[in-house]
């Protein structure tokens, strides 16, 4: 039989990278990310942990890499620790990676499991160290739970990456201390800005920080050299002399990153959205439980490579373009 042809879309990007929601739940209610009285998915729209492994498997069979389990908040999803188990025993054959992106609020529990279960670097956010400001940004008050995650993390062996999304009044004065800590602790730092997803009980605007603000701000303290370091995604890095750290910098709005994108996303509900910031997407839960699965999920990852669009259109600002109708923690951050 003929070998599956690999994902190339029709701007010949070769796709090897999946985001895959497990979830779209969350124990935080970051203001950024949702509004307190989020809508959940029905859980019984929710793909089975079964199901998203043979989803994975689809997805290796034409030449996806790297998967990146998200949410919402992967780690609040039961037994999900079972389904990285069984994607990490391709780790070194059919995929170079299985990790994760997390809140760390259960992570004290799970890191150890992860780590064994094959998971070598994961993908943390911390937007402040400071207590009062995670509990306003995230209404809860977790922040001790997010640090113990965080050290578990680092004492199972895990490369730690933190995430922090800059806001404008929020956290933008914290920044270089949040980069001075976390590079203390060996993590690295990639700073991202905030994207107009999904209706939230605040207007993004306020707080839109543009990075270039930001990098200023890290130079009237830190010595940066830009680094050649790259892992394939949207990041540009920058060194940092004092701290022998790094710092990434990943600028959606005010500096397009498109025309190297690898990645798809696929939702806990099995829909395929072939770009982040764009509207185009494809059942795949559909093909999954037709009677030639094989078959139908073939065509539909043809599908999804045929509409992957060239680029997002993400604005922000007065009179841009409406905020898209998803929220980051449904399409997998
Ligand atoms: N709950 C996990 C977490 O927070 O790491 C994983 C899912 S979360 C949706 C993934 C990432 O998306 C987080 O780093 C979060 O800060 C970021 N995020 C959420 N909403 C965002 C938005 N509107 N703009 C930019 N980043 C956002
Ligand atoms: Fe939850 Fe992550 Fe969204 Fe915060 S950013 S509400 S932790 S999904």
């Amino acid at each position: 039989m003929a070998e599956p042809a690999p994902l190339i879309d029709t701007f010949g990007r070769r796709i090897t990278y999946l985001r895959l929601s497990v979830t779209d739940r969350c124990d935080l209610r970051c203001t950024y990310c949702m509004p307190e009285r989020m809508q959940f998915l029905p859980r019984k729209d929710i793909l089975s942990l079964e199901e998203c492994y043979d989803l994975a498997r689809g997805f290796m069979e034409r030449g996806v890499r790297k998967i990146r389990l998200t949410g919402g908040e992967p780690l609040v999803r039961r037994d999900v620790t079972d389904l990285v188990r069984a994607l990490g025993r391709h780790v070194g054959a059919e995929l170079d990676e299985v990790t994760l992106t997390t809140n760390a609020t259960q992570l004290a529990d799970k890191a150890q499991l992860l780590a064994d279960g094959g998971v070598r670097r994961i993908n943390i956010s911390l937007d402040t160290l400071d207590r009062e400001t995670f509990q306003r940004l995230s209404r809860r008050d977790a922040l001790a739970q997010v640090l113990g995650g965080i050290a578990a993390a680092k004492a199972a062996g895990l490369k730690v990456k933190l995430n922090t999304v800059a806001m404008k009044g929020v956290n933008d004065a914290e920044i270089p201390d949040i980069v001075a800590w976390a590079h203390g602790e060996g993590h690295d730092v990639t700073l991202i800005e905030t994207m107009p997803l999904g209706e939230v009980d605040e207007n993004r605007v306020d707080h839109y920080l543009p990075l270039a603000a930001v990098e200023d701000r890290l130079a009237e303290r830190f010595t940066l050299t830009p680094s050649s370091h790259t892992t394939g995604g949207p990041s540009r890095y920058f060194e940092v002399a004092e701290t022998g750290g790094r710092i990434g910098l990943i600028t959606p709005l005010s500096n397009n990153f498109c025309a190297g994108c690898n990645r798809i996303r696929v939702t806990a509900t099995g829909q395929l959205f072939p770009c982040l910031g764009g509207g185009e997407r494809v059942d795949l839960r559909a093909a999954l439980r037709s009677d030639d699965p094989q078959t139908r999920l073939a065509d539909a990852l043809d599908t999804a490579m045929a509409i992957k669009p060239e680029r997002h259109d993400f604005r922000i600002g007065e009179g841009e373009a409406p905020t898209l109708d998803r929220h980051m923690s449904v399409t997998g951050g």
